[in-house]
């Protein structure tokens, strides 16, 4: 392809709301036969909502929340944010009601969050976090996880003072035509493949839904990052899809980043195209228009 239909490419892109940073970029967009997407804010509408709330040791709900509220207002996590707006749904009494105060806050990146609130103990995460916090898991618990996962659900587990007292249960959709982007990727002999830091159960019901056979759960930033490597090895020309500062290694692996425009700053950054509209099938767009645009004669 001549310079001019490089930035013929760019500008056609960038009039669709796919921003290619450069004629490398869109060269190699048209190489790519393998995609590794994301899971939450990705494949997933990313704005989880609370579905349900199983409680344990007679623990009342607006207690309950009043607690986890105040641990998790300290967080940034989509998940944090959902059990916020849930939570404000016990105190609609009250417009002026504010959490009680939080010591020693600290977050856990891809496991939760603690704190001590009201001079107790209070964990929200998963259930590594419970384990390496040295926090049985009652058989309910467990169960309700399953249960929650085989829905395609995520189980948040809270403990206080040491004892599992309830899981709270999130769903997180799929966005709309994510099954479909996936099918016709498949038609254009581009493989998919899935990684996120939610747990096995919950990312196996996802991929089902959405169509995608291989899935890497549990994985932290940089092991998001190995996988792409690992199929760059292989031999395969692997993109990137992801939104968050957790994918941002992964993006920069890959032969070519794509970028959720609704993502963070970082992902943005670390990224070599964004998909402004923020919708899955843009990904289609620049492959597209990379082929088209490198396999005609001008
Ligand atoms: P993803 O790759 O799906 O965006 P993360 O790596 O950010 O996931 O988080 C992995 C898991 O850790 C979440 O699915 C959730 O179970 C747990 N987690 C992370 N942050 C929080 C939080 N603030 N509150 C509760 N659980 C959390
Ligand atoms: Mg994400």
């Amino acid at each position: 392809a001549t310079p001019t239909a490089v930035m013929v490419g760019t500008g056609v892109g960038a009039s669709q709301g796919v921003l290619i940073k450069g004629g490398h970029a869109l060269e190699s967009a048209h190489k790519v036969n393998c995609i590794v997407f994301d899971k939450t804010g990705t494949l997933t509408i990313g704005k989880p909502l609370v579905v349900d709330t199983k409680l344990f040791h007679n623990m009342v709900l607006r207690d309950f929340y009043e607690l986890v509220a105040a641990t998790e207002v300290n967080s940034e996590h989509p998940v944090a944010k959902a059990v916020i707006e849930y939570a404000k749904k016990f105190r609609e009494d009250d417009e002026h009601h504010i959490w009680p105060e939080a010591r020693d806050f600290f977050s856990i990146t891809g496991y939760g969050v603690k704190a001590t609130v009201q001079n107790r103990e209070i964990i929200v995460g998963n259930k590594s976090l419970m384990l390496e916090s040295k926090i049985p898991l009652p058989v309910e618990a467990e169960e309700v996880l399953v249960e929650a996962e085989i829905k395609a659900h995520t189980g948040i587990l809270v403990s206080v003072d040491r004892k599992v007292v309830g899981v709270i249960e999130i769903s997180d959709p799929l966005k709309p035509g994510a099954r479909e982007v996936i099918s016709l990727l498949k038609s254009m002999n581009v493989t998919s493949i899935m990684v996120t830091g939610d747990n096995w159960g919950t990312a196996n019901s996802i991929a089902k839904e959405v169509g995608i056979k291989t899935v890497v759960a549990e994985a932290k930033p940089d092991q998001k990052a190995e996988k792409v490597k690992e199929l760059q090895s292989l031999g395969f020309t692997v993109a990137m899809v992801g939104d968050g500062i957790n994918d941002s290694p992964a993006l920069v692996a890959a032969d070519v980043g794509m970028a959720i425009g609704a993502g963070t700053d970082i992902a943005i950054e670390a990224a070599d195209i964004v998909l402004m509209k923020s919708n899955l099938e843009d990904v289609i767009t620049a492959i597209d228009l990379s082929r088209k645009t490198f396999s005609r004669i001008w």
